[in-house]
């Protein structure tokens, strides 16, 4: 007798929980239907009875906001945010099963930014609204674009009477609520990450300055011959080390006022040096460097301190 030979596969269970089918036993696997020729009402169950993933971008086959469990919700309705509505571009879209068959058009997607459409059930649906609009109540026609999908195209484009139009309705409309929450999220998630980036960007230009300031002095210091550590190196010491000093604010702000001082007292020493100068060119000098300092005192600190900072 034959003994059925095991793989390593059996002695481990499947680990990515959104690899998992959601645990409801009115879910069966039906992903080989042929979308054309799926029974209207048939489709319409189309959504309970699909295995789904947790994060399926097809809308014809993915898992409804609020079945999911609770503390995966905030994370689907970031990752569909992020994903942007699921605008899938064919060359030809299925006829559908209506007496003067009509199709999916994809410029569509182009005058409605929330459409999407799902090659799997060949039905439109609407993002914002699968995402923010509450629980299906069962009336008629309110789940038709997040759990039912849409395909009677011959509503599309028919004036005010535009399916598409209707399910939009006026400002107070569920769908422009549910628009309202789709947009307020995908701000804060661009504005955090941006905040994020930003504060990052600048904890980096902070230890990188850290870092080659210490360095710097450290260079300096071993050029001199300087020992690093003073005899006391507590706060209100006299006697600090050198190290301690020279990367302090006061220090290297007098450091940078001196060179910048320097730099503009240059012209006027070398001026004063040359002994065939006659008086007039050395009273230009000493008037145009009383102006440049005069500058630096009114208006040269904040340069100074953000160099230092
Ligand atoms: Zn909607």
């Amino acid at each position: 007798m034959k003994r059925k030979l095991k793989t390593i596969d059996c002695f481990f269970q499947r680990d990515n929980p959104r690899a998992t089918p959601i645990e409801n036993p009115n879910l069966t696997n039906v992903q080989d239907s042929d979308p054309i020729n799926l029974h209207t009402e048939a489709a319409e169950l189309n959504q309970q009875e699909t295995l789904a993933t947790t994060f399926e971008r097809d809308p014809g086959k993915r898992v409804q906001i609020l079945m999911l469990p609770f503390d995966q919700q905030d994370e689907a309705r970031r990752f569909y945010i992020s994903e942007g509505p699921y605008q899938v571009i064919l060359d030809e879209y299925p006829l559908n099963d209506a007496s003067h068959a009509r199709r999916f058009q994809s410029n569509w997607f182009k005058q409605f930014s929330w459409l999407e459409y799902s090659p799997h059930t060949d039905r439109a649906y609407c993002l914002p609204c699968f995402l923010f609009s509450k629980k299906p109540i069962g009336k008629y026609g309110l789940d038709t674009f997040t759990v039912k999908g849409f395909n009677n195209w011959k509503k599309v484009n028919e004036g005010k009477e535009c399916a598409f139009l209707k399910h939009m309705g006026n400002s107070g409309s569920a769908h422009n609520y549910s628009v309202g929450c789709f947009n307020n999220l995908k701000n804060s998630m661009t504005h955090i990450d941006k905040v994020m980036v930003k504060e990052n960007e600048k904890l980096v230009a902070e230890a990188r300055l850290r870092l080659t300031t210490t360095i710097n002095s450290i260079r300096w210091l071993t050029f001199q011959g300087c020992p690093f550590r003073g005899h006391d190196e507590s706060q209100n010491s006299l006697n600090q080390g050198a190290l301690q000093i020279i990367v302090k604010f006061d220090f290297v702000f007098i450091l940078l006022m001196m060179e910048k001082i320097m730099k503009i007292t240059d012209v006027l020493c070398q001026t004063l040096q040359k002994k065939s100068i006659d008086i007039l060119n050395a009273l230009d000098s000493v008037s145009n460097t009383k102006v440049l300092l005069g500058n630096l005192r009114n208006d040269g600190w904040d340069p100074v301190l953000q160099e230092v900072c």
